[in-house]
């Protein structure tokens, strides 16, 4: 297919002219061209968007000027543009720049904006309990540094990591940018590609001093000295892309954060095998942590909840604080109720929308609903710390008395057909209204003085076409003055004006068109007020959000029974009767006590089903929901704090990476090795299971020794491995336990108890008759079984004396 971009120009319509010069300009996009009531598209993107969008191809122009064109109608942009944006392109609006009836010859247009999927603002495209975030990233020494933004929402934050993976798992951009030389790096550009779209911004405007112009040109002061960052480059370069793309100011991007060490990093792998947001069976948010512990009624309130799962505290004191204010709202039921947030919408991107001047009548009118909410709030006096300053609101009185006497409460939806602003609001406004309103009642008059004077039953009308006529059945046709001039015959009657109609007509049509280009101009002055205080209602929008959370964990607590966990300097956690926050909502849970001191390490055996990994991951979970400042499914629970969670959990192949079960397992085992330190809690679950039970013993063993030597980090090992139980009389800190079964009458009965010592028995085959094989293979397998265990019992000795002579494992 020909580009429009080689057509020579002269062979194009002016229009299409316009297209041609927004293509040059930008080449990697789609180009959306408003042209009248529709948004046009030419050559290939005619051709991309008919196929993508399943809209009809058609062509303008004869011989050699017959150009491909489609369109979507203007009112249906945002339903097209989303299916453009969601299959990956990048989309261009051109818009008129001047109005179509003043403009002399051709009408101006420009690109006005370009959509990519990081730099969506419009709610019908955007989930609203997740950030739609736009990522940068730039190498810094060995690490990276990385820049994250969602300028739905405004906020911006940057930080330096090690594990760029990791941070894309845990923050879902839906785009990210990186400098145009950094494209070699081909691993890192497919890992990106493998999760979201990937753009690229000129090497020129991530040189630091560049950056620096940048960030101090947006933000009118020096980034350094106001916000303490240091990781320039990154925040230059993503911004330049966001001016870019959105040719906006951008104001409501007050400050961006440097996040330094005071949150826990949580590695990809744990962050999915934990199914905190997502579950590892069809990634929905079925049966997540999620799931369970969003009791949030604000769009903020569910964004800044998958915020904080995604970075657990570290710092005692802040956890407390959070758990001091669950605490209060939990006890304090009144309170709590009057902390009421559910009529609360989504300010913080109303704001945005306002920023962005796309705000409409309707998104004012929610502002205002919201923040008449606030003022309640602000009254309360908790007596936590955490809650004291949450309910400290920003005064935003006079911002909503604005918008109580100027928006109308029956506002249209468009702001150019007039009816948003209340007539009080404005006297010229007001005169107008009276205008119309009299020239109304004038036409009243008018139509009962020429009845009486003609004497026929006529009516008066309107339509777009001839404005104001004089309507009379056929039947009186005959009688009709001679003054009136006709204009139009219907089937069953003739309509007329008078000179007396035109005039007043005149009056008011144009007093319309007048109230809806002052309502216009009116609505742009209250969206520029706004702005000025949009630092205090993103303050707002930030303090609902964490009210919002926390009164969701003061009701998971009551509802479920979560404690408040006990925060000590020690290296513990204690947890007595323990349970799985979503394992205990499908089945009659048994509880279970755990006790991990300095360095400790538990072995855990017990038959396939017998709850293994619940246990395991329920501690994991319950460390996390402690250190996001949750209360925890416990009879009590007192931990220290862990400065990560490492877990190996499962198999997964990562087939899409060239990795096999077991690669994935040894890597995700690495990076436990290499990364945890004494105060990290390690899950590890059936490490080794992907090879030959020679190789997995071994593995599984040494990774035992090399962590309580070495890393004597709190770890919790489950195996099928019965040999392991005697690392515990080899080590001091290692205990046997095991999730007590019982056998009765051939049957297998869980207890889910987890209880001292080892075990030896797996019974696999019972499981198996648990889960349905025909009875003829379970009866086999057990014969098999039983001549395997005698066999292998001999090649054991065998190998075992191997190792002996080469003195590698003692006593193993
Ligand atoms: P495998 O070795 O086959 O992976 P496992 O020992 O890890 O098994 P889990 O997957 O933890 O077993 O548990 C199996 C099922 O048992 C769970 O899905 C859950 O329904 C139930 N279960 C586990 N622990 C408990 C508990 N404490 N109370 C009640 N039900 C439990």
């Amino acid at each position: 297919m020909q580009s429009i971009l080689d057509i020579p120009t002269e062979k194009l319509t002016p229009g299409m002219r316009q297209y041609q010069d927004a293509k040059k300009e930008n080449p990697d996009c789609i180009i959306l061209l408003r042209m009248g009531d529709f948004y046009e598209l030419f050559y290939e993107d005619a051709i991309t968007a008919s196929r993508e969008l399943e809209i009809t191809l058609t062509a303008r122009g004869k011989g050699e000027k017959r150009a491909p064109l489609a369109g979507v109608p203007y009112h249906a942009l945002e339903t097209y543009l989303t299916r453009l944006v969601k299959k990956g392109y990048k989309v261009a609006i051109v818009e008129q720049l001047e109005d179509p009836k003043l403009a002399k010859g051709l009408v101006k247009r420009g690109v006005v904006r370009i959509v990519t999927p990081g730099t969506i603002i419009e709610s019908s495209m955007l989930d609203e309990k997740s950030n739609n975030y736009i990522a940068s990233i730039f190498p810094h020494k060995d690490e990276f540094n990385i820049a994250l933004a969602d300028i739905s929402t405004g906020e911006f934050i940057t930080f330096t990591t090690s594990n760029i993976l990791q941070e894309l798992v845990r923050f879902s951009p839906s785009e990210v940018v990186i400098p145009t030389s950094l494209q070699v790096n081909k691993e890192l550009t497919n890992h990106i590609k493998q999760y979201c779209y990937l753009n690229t911004v000129d090497d020129f405007f991530f040189r630091k001093e560049k950056a620096q112009s940048i960030l101090e040109q947006h933000f009118n002061q020096n980034p350094q000295h106001v916000f303490g960052i240091t990781n320039l480059s990154v925040c230059g370069g993503l911004l330049q892309y966001l001016h870019d793309t959105q040719r906006n100011a951008l104001q409501h991007i007050k400050s961006i954060k440097q996040q330094s060490n005071t949150t826990m990093s949580l590695d990809a792998s744990t962050f999915r095998n934990l199914e905190l947001i997502k579950n590892l069976h069809d990634n929905s948010s079925k049966n997540t942590l999620i799931s369970v512990i969003d009791k949030t009624t604000t769009a903020m309130g569910a964004r800044l909840l998958k915020k904080w799962i995604k970075t657990p505290l570290l710092q005692k004191q802040e956890i407390q604080q959070r758990h001091e204010a669950v605490k209060e709202l939990t006890q304090n039921i009144i309170l709590r109720e009057e902390i009421a947030l559910k009529q609360i919408q989504d300010i913080e991107r109303l704001i945005a929308r306002i920023n962005y001047g796309n705000a409409s009548p309707k998104d004012l009118l929610s502002l205002r609903f919201s923040l008449e909410q606030l003022p309640p709030i602000t009254k309360l006096s908790p007596s936590s710390e955490l809650l004291t300053d949450l309910t400290n609101l920003p005064d935003l009185t006079k911002v909503t008395e604005l918008l109580q006497k100027s928006i109308h409460e029956e506002a249209s939806i468009s702001i150019r057909d007039g009816n948003i602003i209340k007539p009080t609001y404005n006297n010229e406004l007001l005169q107008l209204t009276e205008l119309k309103t009299n020239a109304k009642k004038f036409l009243q008059e008018l139509e009962e003085r020429e009845k009486t004077k003609t004497g026929i039953p006529l009516k008066i009308g309107y339509n777009r076409v001839f404005g104001y006529y004089i309507e009379i059945t056929k039947k009186y046709s005959s009688q009709v003055p001679e003054s009136y001039i006709r204009k139009q015959t219907t089937a069953n009657a003739e309509r007329y004006i008078t000179e007396e109609l035109k005039v007043e007509e005149e009056k008011i049509l144009n007093a319309q068109e007048k109230t809806k280009e002052l309502e216009f101009n009116i609505f742009q002055e209250i969206l520029q007020q706004l702005t000025e205080v949009t630092p205090e209602i993103q303050t707002a929008a930030s303090k609902i959000a964490a009210l919002d959370v926390l009164i969701s964990f003061s009701k998971v607590a009551s509802e479920q029974n979560y404690i408040q966990p006990t925060l000590v300097d020690e290296n513990v956690i204690q947890i007595k009767n323990g349970r799985h926050p979503v394992v205990e909502l499908e089945t009659r849970f048994i509880a279970n006590n755990i006790m991990l001191q300095d360095s400790e390490m538990m072995i855990i055996t017990g038959p396939n089903m017998a709850g293994k990994s619940t246990v395991l991951r329920q501690v994991a979970l319950i460390v996390l929901l402690a250190q996001i400042g949750s209360f925890v499914p416990a009879e009590e629970c007192v931990m220290g704090i862990t400065d990560r969670i490492f877990t190996r959990v499962g198999a997964a192949d990562d087939l899409a990476a060239g990795r096999s079960t077991f690669m994935v397992e040894m890597n995700e085992t690495a990076s436990i090795l290499h990364n945890a330190t004494e105060r990290s809690l390690i899950i590890l679950d059936e490490i080794g299971r992907g090879t030959s039970t020679f190789d997995g013993v071994s593995i599984a063993w040494s990774v035992a020794e090399y962590i309580y030597n070495h890393l004597k980090a709190k770890t919790m090992f489950a195996t099928h491995y019965h040999v392991m139980n005697k690392l515990e009389d080899k080590f001091e800190r290692i205990t046997n336990y095991n999730i007590a079964v019982k056998e009765r009458s051939g049957e297998l009965i869980f207890l889910r108890k987890l209880i001292r010592g080892g075990t030896d028995q797996s019974y696999g085959v019972h499981v198996a008759k648990l889960a349905g094989l025909p009875e003829e293979v379970i009866s086999r397998a057990k014969e098999i079984q039983g001549i395997l265990e005698q066999d292998d019992d001999m090649i054991r000795k065998i190998k075992v004396k191997k190792l002996q002579e080469q003195k590698s494992l003692g006593e193993f």
